[in-house]
């Protein structure tokens, strides 16, 4: 189910020409990215519309950008990573994210999965995110300004979790939330962090260690 959003947001204005864009795809095949669902969201997704006017000229570049309160607006190849590393088992109805920032990560995801709840703690950065879902017609995200290590109980449990931040040890919380097959792909660790994948089996839960990366920590706490 790939619903991308409306192509009139993308048309116009030079940085997001075709070309822009194509070569942002073309990067992300070159660093392995095969799931054409995702990459096809990739490239109708406007980056730009994610970041404040004096960063926006560099939307299409393949790396972090800030969004001010000390985070940042994930890479484009960990977005696309992440994401793919999710949807790997099949289709997805409920996915819960950690870390909503910008909401670009949680609008890649709303075109490619049925319902998405996007928990954040710092209040300014989720307000913006909320305006960009009403902005591309995102219908299908639900937001919360809360502690995102301690999930979504009430709205759970998950086909899939994605945390955009990372702690030093999995949330025993996030676990207890996936539902049976379900994934949670979450950095993990301070200095050193790895990319990690936690699939729920029948048995308990099953651990691949994926590559090493580079996100902000997941801090206890909400900011207003
Ligand atoms: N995917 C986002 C990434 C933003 S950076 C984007 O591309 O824009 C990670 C985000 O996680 C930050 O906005 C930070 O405030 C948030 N965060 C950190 N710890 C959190 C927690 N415990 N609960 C909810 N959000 C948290």
């Amino acid at each position: 189910m790939v619903q991308v959003v409306n192509r009139s947001d993308l048309d116009g204005i030079g940085m997001t020409s075709r070309r822009t864009r194509e070569r942002l795809v073309q990067r992300l095949v070159d660093q392995g990215i095969a799931d054409p669902a995702v990459l096809e969201v990739m490239r109708a997704t406007p980056r730009h519309l994610f970041l404040d006017e004096a960063m926006a000229h560099r939307a299409y570049e393949d790396v972090a950008l800030p969004i001010g309160y000390q985070q940042t607006l994930s890479q484009p190849y960990i977005v696309a990573r992440m994401t793919e590393l999710l949807l790997a088992a099949g289709p997805l109805a409920r996915v819960l994210e950690i870390g909503t920032g910008s909401g670009y990560q949680t609008a890649v995801l709303a075109q490619l999965v049925q319902e998405v709840y996007s928990v954040e703690r710092i209040k300014p950065l989720q307000l913006k995110a909320r305006q960009r879902m009403r902005r591309l017609k995102l219908r299908n995200v639900h937001m919360s300004h809360a502690d995102g290590s301690l999930g979504w109980p009430e709205r759970g449990p998950f086909d899939g979790i994605l945390s955009a931040a990372a702690p030093q040890r999995i949330p025993e919380g996030l676990l207890q939330q996936l539902a049976p097959g379900g994934r949670l792909v979450i950095p993990v660790g301070t200095d050193a962090q790895q990319l990690q994948v936690v699939t729920r089996t029948h048995e308990g839960f099953e651990l691949d260690i994926i590559e090493p990366v580079n996100f902000v920590p997941l801090r206890p706490g909400t900011e207003r």
